[in-house]
Order: structure tokens, then C-alpha cells, then sequence
């Protein structure tokens, strides 16, 4: 599936890069994936990722306030101006592009995307679920578009109430945490019964035991840093579809992430085999 951060085009920036500028640096990405998809996630300032001209400093719950899909509530013309500028690069490659929002929480978020994107002449989109509201309700909220990617990354942090930049609390932080398993497997269901994709974009989708999880929970794509692939395809080619799901149904039934690791490890032989 894959995932452009487009933060990358606007961090150290005390201003909005113009449309002109973005087209250009989103086009330099598009030109190297040649025919092949895109997924470019809209910017998703706030909390972990300030941008000086988007986001409140001075807010005492950055993770809980105005960051992701949300800063269109007040700046709405800068989403517009950044698909304005994706829509104009896509035009100019042949990638195939698909553009998401980070921090989607409601149906009508959803919609309200939905509506920008294709208000910009671009075909295809979709949202991150990384917010339990979204997980509990995927099934409202695909209906608006045309595919879901889970964040796990936020999705343990606010699963978990956990502050993803504090190591201190890195056991909760962990999304072996079978509770946000849970939460990816409600997303997987939902998603198939609607006949839309769902993906996962978080590190986890990184973590080779935890990918056969992922994919036996029924999550349709994974997508990882390019170091991780190898591993993570060989332990994948080493279980079936039904085998998967054998796992992931043992996982959620564990107590900790301790136990679902354990659990998920004693099925996977081929661990050992790579030393992994
Ligand atoms: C995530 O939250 O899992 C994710 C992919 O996005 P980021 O880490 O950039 O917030
Ligand atoms: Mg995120």
C-alpha cells in the first residue's frame, strides 16, 4: 500500500509552501514510483509533528486537539491548496495516486474528505483509522470512501491513553496490546463487509510475527520500511490464510502483549529458523 508523509515537504517551514512548490516536490516522488500506486497521506500536523504555521503551541492536549484531518476546521483552504497541488502532479506522472487523511474520528469527517478530493479532480480516496472512535465505527466511515489504512502507530497511543513519545511507557505502547488488536480486527471486519480495503501503515505492519496477525485478523495490505520486507515476506510465505487466522484468534485471546507475543511466537517456528 504504501504511505508519502507529506509533512517531509513542510517541516522547518514558518510558512505554507505554495502550491507551485508542493506540486513540484510531490512530483518528484510521483516521477520514481514510475506507473506503480501512490498513497499520499494529507498532511497530518500536530502533537508529534508541529508545523509552526498550521498548529497551536500553545494547546495542553496537542495529541487530544487540533492535529490531523482537524486543522481543516479552521484552515480548511490549506488541505485544498495541498490537493490542489497533488491533483496537479498526478496529472503531470503516470503513478497511480490516492490521497488519505490522517485522524479521521467521525463518518461525516469522512465524507467531508471525500468531497475535497474529488471536489480536486482526484479519484480515489481514503482514510487513516487510528482513533478507536473510527475502528469502533469503520463501517460508517468506508461507506464515505474508497479505502481505509490503520494507523497502529496512534491507534495503540489512543487505544492505550499512552503517549506515543514517552518510552517510560513503552509495554503499553505496544500494539501486541490485544486490545488494539481488537480494535484492528473490528476495522478489518467491517471494512470486508463493505467491500473496501483496509490496510495497516504503522510500524507493526514491520514486525514479521505480528504482520501474520495482522493479515489473519483480515487486514487486506501492509505496509513497512523497505529494510523490513524480506523478513516479513518470508515469515508470511511460511503459514496459510487459515493458519493466520488460527493465530490471530489465539492473540486476542491472550491477556497482555507478553502472552499474545508468546502465544503468536509458538505458532511461527520459522522465527527461530531466521533468528528473529
Ligand atoms: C500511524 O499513526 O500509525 C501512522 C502511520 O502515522 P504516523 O506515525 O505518521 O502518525
Ligand atoms: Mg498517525
Amino acid at each position: 500500500m504504501g504511505l508519502l508523509r507529506t509533512e517531509f515537504c513542510f517541516l522547518d517551514r514558518d510558512t505554507e509552501p505554495s502550491v507551485e512548490e508542493q506540486t513540484e516536490a510531490y512530483g518528484e516522488v510521483f516521477a520514481v514510483f514510475d506507473d506503480h500506486k501512490v498513497v499520499v497521506r494529507t498532511l497530518d500536523a500536530g502533537a508529534d509533528k508541529p508545523l509552526p504555521f498550521l498548529t497551536d503551541s500553545q494547546e495542553p492536549n496537542p495529541a487530544l486537539g487540533v492535529r490531523g484531518f482537524r486543522t481543516s476546521r479552521w484552515a480548511m483552504g490549506v488541505l485544498q491548496r495541498q490537493l490542489e497541488a497533488i491533483a496537479a502532479a498526478a496529472e503531470k506522472h503516470p503513478a497511480t495516486v490516492h490521497v488519505m487523511a490522517p485522524m479521521i474520528a467521525t463518518a461525516d469527517e469522512a465524507r467531508q474528505f471525500a468531497d475535497l478530493v474529488s471536489a480536486a479532480g482526484l479519484s480515489t480516496s481514503g482514510v487513516m483509522v487510528e482513533v478507536p472512535s473510527a475502528a469502533l465505527r469503520a463501517g460508517s466511515i468506508v461507506e464515505e470512501v474508497d479505502f481505509a489504512s490503520i494507523g497502529t502507530n496512534d491507534l495503540t497511543q489512543y487505544a492505550m491513553a499512552a503517549d506515543r513519545m514517552l518510552g517510560g511507557l513503552a509495554e503499553l505502547s505496544d500494539s501486541w496490546q490485544p486490545a488494539v488488536l481488537q480494535l484492528v480486527g473490528m476495522t478489518a471486519e467491517q471494512g470486508a463487509v463493505a467491500e473496501k480495503s483496509v490496510g495497516v501503515c504503522g510500524e507493526a505492519a514491520g514486525d514479521p510475527a505480528l504482520a501474520v496477525v495482522l493479515v489473519g485478523l483480515g487486514v487486506t495490505s501492509l505496509s513497512m520500511a523497505p529494510r523490513a520486507l524480506p523478513a516479513v515476506a518470508e515469515v508470511l510465505r511460511s503459514v496459510s490464510l487459515q493458519q493466520a487466522r488460527q493465530i490471530a484468534v489465539a492473540v486476542l485471546a491472550a491477556r497482555d502483549s507478553q502472552e499474545a507475543k508468546t502465544v503468536a511466537r509458538a505458532q511461527l517456528p520459522v522465527l527461530n529458523d531466521l533468528g528473529l
